[in-house]
Parts: C-alpha cells; sequence; structure tokens
C-alpha cells in the first residue's frame, strides 16, 4: 500500500478509535474552539509541534511558513494573528525557529530560489541588521544556529509591533509572546527567553484610549 493510500485506511481506524474511547469527540470538537496558544513555525516537515509539544487538536492555532516569518506586509500571518489575539484571545504567541533550517540556510546563499527570494530576503535583513556580531562567528555551524535564535528574535519584535498585539501587551497586560528554538538533530525545544523590556525600545507603542488620540 502506497503512503498516499495509508492515509485514509489510518484516518477510518483513527474515526472509530476516537469513538470508542469517547462517542462525542468530534461533536464536542465540532462545538468551539479555545487554544491558549498561537503557534508560528516553519514548513519544514521534520519539525512538528504536535510531537514534541504533546499538544492534542483545539490546544494550539497554528501557522507555518517558510523559515517562521511574521514580515510587516505578508496577509497570511497577520491575518492570522489578528484572529488568534482579538478573537480567540490567546494567552501565548510562539515564534518557532530550527536549527538546520533550510529557509535561514537558503537566505545567505548566493543561489537563485526563484520567487522564495523574495520571501528569503526578510532573513537577510535580519542579518544585515546583526552583521557585526554575526560576522565576527567563525564557525558557519555555529554562525547559522545564531541567525536561527536572531530571526526568532526579530520575528517576536514583528509580533510586537502591531498594534492589536500591543493593546494586550500593554493594556490589558494578559498575553505573552515567546521565542523559540527546535533542534532537529536532537529533538530538544529551547525558550530564548526574548524580554518585552529588552525589545520596547525598538517598538513604536501605540495609544489606545480616546484621550490621548485627542492630546496628538
Ligand atoms: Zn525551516
Amino acid at each position: 500500500m502506497s503512503l498516499y493510500d495509508k492515509v485514509f485506511s489510518h484516518n477510518k481506524e483513527w474515526v472509530q478509535k476516537q469513538l470508542d474511547i469517547d462517542p462525542t469527540y468530534f461533536s464536542e470538537m465540532a462545538k468551539n474552539q479555545a487554544p491558549d496558544f498561537l503557534y508560528i513555525g516553519c514548513s519544514d516537515s521534520r519539525v512538528s509541534p504536535d510531537a514534541f509539544m504533546g499538544i492534542k487538536p483545539g490546544d494550539v492555532f497554528i501557522h507555518r511558513n517558510i523559515a517562521n516569518l511574521v514580515p510587516n506586509n505578508d496577509i497570511s500571518s497577520l491575518a492570522v494573528l489578528q484572529y488568534a489575539v482579538e478573537s480567540l484571545r490567546v494567552k501565548h504567541v510562539i515564534v518557532c525557529g530550527h536549527y538546520g533550517c533550510g529557509g535561514v540556510k537558503a537566505s545567505v546563499s548566493h543561489d537563485d530560489y526563484g520567487y522564495m527570494n523574495t520571501w528569503l530576503r526578510n532573513i537577510q535583513d535580519v542579518y544585515r541588521i546583526h552583521r557585526d556580531e554575526l560576522d565576527a562567528i567563525e564557525d558557519s555551524e555555529e554562525r547559522h544556529r545564531r541567525l536561527v535564535e536572531l530571526n526568532v528574535r526579530e520575528q517576536c519584535l514583528n509580533v510586537m509591533k502591531l498594534s492589536f498585539v500591543q493593546k494586550r501587551l500593554f493594556e490589558s497586560q494578559d498575553i505573552k509572546v515567546h521565542g523559540w528554538v527546535y533542534d532537529l538533530s536532537n529533538g530538544q525545544l529551547t525558550d530564548t527567553k526574548v524580554s518585552l523590556a529588552d525589545l520596547e525600545p525598538n517598538l513604536n507603542i501605540y495609544r489606545f484610549n480616546d484621550a490621548a488620540l485627542t492630546s496628538l
């Protein structure tokens, strides 16, 4: 049986197994979603948040793209963010990069990746911002790992730049932004401890109440 066909036989077995455990599993699941987490990660097939986070359906709202980017003009990731933050009221936004990321590696090569060149320019900007630190690292693997970490940090900053995220960060103070790195070679997940205080000087913080607006 091909892997393709196995998907459908697995699905039949999985549905039956879930119903045997709980006959209301799907009918309850269909009613609502109230995830605590928004996870923004890389599309890499080896990076599976379901597996390494131990999550089940309904726990995490997920957005994935090449190299876990949140560009300022990317309607797809911004729409996901706004819906998760304003409507689902997630408590944690996670940007998760991974060592060994092909997108991050491609961004610093001189190869032509066609349409992807434009997307990867976002990481080239991260490199430019941190050029002094990165160029000082002689070992290419270490330099790659540091770029992965800095890319996560910059994407967290892009998340925090959004007015609807700032509203939750500074007004209701009921949301946190986290930068994680997953290591493909050993399965370990690290919280890089992105700090709001650290990033705040780089943010244009919006004013939300009417009194503040009329004083502009
Ligand atoms: Zn990747």
